[in-house]
């Protein structure tokens, strides 16, 4: 797999629709993005998607690609376990759900169980969900939370729809989190302050180390100050950090570099967070990864998650922002313990 902009050629051979998804845009458009693809028509997506007994690891090579209509729960609120960003009204949607990337951490192979992916084509049901909220109050909407969007753009388009939405609902903040380097997508996308490239950025041997499949740093600082070039003011996300070996340095090193490479004036904030994992999810991954290092790891379990103990959590988030002090203002720094002081 390539990891600058995704190689689809052995993924997705084959393309399951929902009966009630034929003749959507969406799946014309996706379809015609993989004209060899054998088509097989399905009454749920859930026959594919959530089967019993799974394989992840015999599945993530050669994944298959599931189109489908979202009836129900297209937005929800976001989890206390991730930053809110000083928002009051925190939503995620679910346009996609699964990531072609394949992080070892990843607590979506903890929740499905499946490489492959649910692509959900009735975007204007996702669109009028949130006119509806907007309708109540203003709405933080995370794109990319279930999925990397980046990476799908030239086969769905979506984020340029969701760009455009965003531009006009004014009351509308949105968030695209990724790990993708494609630096053309920020070229086509509409500019506004209120949509947020949110790049997550870990030193090269995390990277190597977990992240399978994603580009590397270098790749993704270059995809900031692309984004940043076009008019976007980026985040960045040190999400999850790791205690690997000699992390201090590592992790000095990385900031050192991404900031030298960007620049302060051209960043949004940043937020900081630790590994955290549930308790459900971490027992299915630990099942499913014998041999992963960062899942087989003895963490601390509290309050239904595990994660690095208190003291390590609290020195990491430190150290981190300390280091990040250097470059930019402690304003700009998020982190899970100001959330949970809150
Ligand atoms: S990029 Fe994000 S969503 Fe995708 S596998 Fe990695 S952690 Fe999961």
């Amino acid at each position: 797999m390539r990891s600058d902009s995704l190689s689809f050629n052995k993924q997705f051979s084959h393309i399951y629709i929902e009966e009630d998804a034929a003749g959507f845009p969406l799946t014309e458009r996706i379809c015609s993005f993989f004209p060899h693809a054998e088509k097989i028509f399905v009454q749920s997506y859930k026959e594919i998607f959530s089967r019993p007994r799974q394989s992840y690891s015999a599945q993530v090579s050669s994944r298959s690609l599931i189109l489908a209509v979202k009836k129900d729960g297209l937005i929800y609120e976001g989890s206390v376990m991730c930053h809110d960003f000083d928002q009051r009204w925190f939503y995620y949607c679910t346009n996609v759900l699964n990531c072609i990337y394949d992080c070892e951490y990843c607590w979506l192979k903890g929740m499905y169980g499946t490489a492959n992916l649910v692509i959900f084509v009735n975007t204007d049901d996702f669109l009028k969900e949130t006119e509806r909220l907007l309708k109540e109050h203003p709405v933080y909407l995370c794109l990319s939370y279930e999925n990397d969007l980046v990476p799908l753009e030239n086969m769905t388009g979506l984020l340029k729809e969701w760009a455009e939405f965003t531009v006009s609902h004014p009351n509308l903040l949105t968030e695209i989190r990724t790990k993708c380097a494609d630096r053309e997508i920020w070229k086509r996308m509409p500019v506004s302050d209120r949509v947020i490239p949110a790049f997550t950025l870990s030193p090269d041997t995390v990277i190597s180390a977990y992240e399978h499949g994603t580009p590397d740093l270098k790749k993704r600082i270059e995809a900031v100050n692309t984004a940043a070039e076009q008019g976007f003011h980026p985040r960045l996300c040190f999400d999850p950090v790791f205690a690997v070996k000699d992390w201090q340095k590592l992790y000095t090193e990385m900031i050192k570099e991404v900031m030298t490479n960007t620049g302060p004036e051209i960043i949004r904030d940043v937020s900081i967070g630790t590994f955290r994992l549930s308790r459900d999810y971490m027992k299915k991954m630990r099942r499913a990864f014998p041999f992963s290092a960062c899942v087989q790891y003895p963490y601390t379990l509290k309050n239904g998650y595990y994660g690095y103990d208190d003291e390590l959590r609290k020195t990491i988030t430190e150290f981190m922002t300390n280091e990040l002090m250097k470059y930019i203002s402690k304003d700009k720094i998020y982190t899970l313990e100001d959330d949970a002081n809150e």
